[in-house]
């Protein structure tokens, strides 16, 4: 029995151990091996990042897969139905909630995005690099007394909310599946776009939360206000959300995920505008990648 994984770059000794102590004998393999080679048998557990989109070519050539391991709580890169008819099991960290509110990393990616946007933080580090020194060019935002519009209270939205108080912000949230003594919620999502100087995405990508932002409701944002999403990329319709930057509807946005993501970012609206405005920051999403969640995210799946 194998556990093959095919992205071994600082993954956890500890869970190595795990999974030879379940009796495995484990690999460091590789993408490029997988797509040199036909077939890998006596692989009965495949371990994944977010590298690729796991798909029926992808998956055929593990015959003998009985568990997937994909250490995220967004699943949209993995085909969930060849799964299904294939009976292999996913190992994922969805719905591992108490586990998954230990572990900030997003929440303070979300964070310092916000933060990068309202201080020009890349324009002017990349201002300085060329060698100037004008601090007329940067007057930023302060924080205090803004309102920030939080889409999704759950684990990250929770939290990015507690950094709000921190910073003295007016938080308001829309969720329509959850109420809260502590924040105000919203029950329009027009509304809260129209009320927040800074909006901040975080709900999983299904088919209500495709476009979420979209032509029709933009219209009620704030003009100049800040947009940020470290949910997934198609939360966002980006053509509503190019055209909002371009007129200047939108004061910025910061992402650390795209529609098109991975090799195709070329292909992607947003990234496509970057060059020309300053005012879009893109991540390449490591929201949820610090050394510290990785490996407790793999030490907790090797353990279950
Ligand atoms: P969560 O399940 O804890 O919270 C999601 C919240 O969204 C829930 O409270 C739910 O009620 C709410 N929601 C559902 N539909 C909604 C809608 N139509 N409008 C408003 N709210 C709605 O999820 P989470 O752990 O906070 O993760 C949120 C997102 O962050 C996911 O998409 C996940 O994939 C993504 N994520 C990204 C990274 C990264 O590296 N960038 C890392 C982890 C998670």
């Amino acid at each position: 029995m194998i556990v093959y994984n095919a992205e071994p770059l600082d993954f956890s000794e500890k869970a190595i151990k795990s999974w030879e102590k379940k009796g495995y004998i484990y690999y460091a393999g590789s993408w490029d091996e997988i797509d040199n080679a036909l077939c890998f048998t006596n692989v009965e557990v495949l371990i994944i990042r977010l590298s690729r989109k796991i798909d029926s070519s992808i998956l055929k050539k593990f015959p003998d897969l009985k568990t997937l391991v994909s250490a995220t709580t967004g699943l949209d890169h993995i085909d969930l139905n060849e799964l299904n008819i294939r009976g292999i099991t996913l190992l994922s960290l969805k719905k591992h909630n108490d586990f998954l509110n230990t572990i900030p990393s997003t929440a303070e990616h979300t964070w310092a995005l916000l933060m990068s946007l309202a201080r020009m933080i890349p324009a002017a580090d990349l201002h300085v690099s060329k060698g100037f020194w004008q601090r007329d060019l940067f007057k930023g935002h302060q924080l205090k007394d803004k309102t920030i519009g939080i889409i999704g209270l759950g684990r990250t939205g929770r939290r990015v909310a507690h950094y709000a108080e921190a910073f003295d912000m007016v938080i308001y949230f829309y969720d329509p599946y959850v109420t809260d003594d502590k924040y105000r919620r919203i029950t329009e999502l027009e509304e809260l776009l129209s009320i927040s100087d800074f909006i901040t995405i975080h709900v999983h990508l299904n088919h209500s939360t495709r476009h979420l932002i979209n032509e029709r409701n933009i219209e009620a944002i704030k003009k100049g206000a800040y947009l940020i999403n470290t949910s997934r990329g198609e939360v966002l319709d980006d053509k509503a959300v190019t055209r909002a930057l371009i007129d200047g509807k939108l004061g910025g946005i910061a992402v650390d995920v795209l529609a098109k993501e991975l090799d195709h970012i070329q292909e992607d609206t947003l990234w496509q505008l970057k060059s020309k405005c300053q005012n879009i920051i893109i991540t390449p999403h490591i929201g949820g990648a610090t050394l510290e969640a990785m490996k407790l995210c793999e030490e907790y799946l090797a353990s279950l």
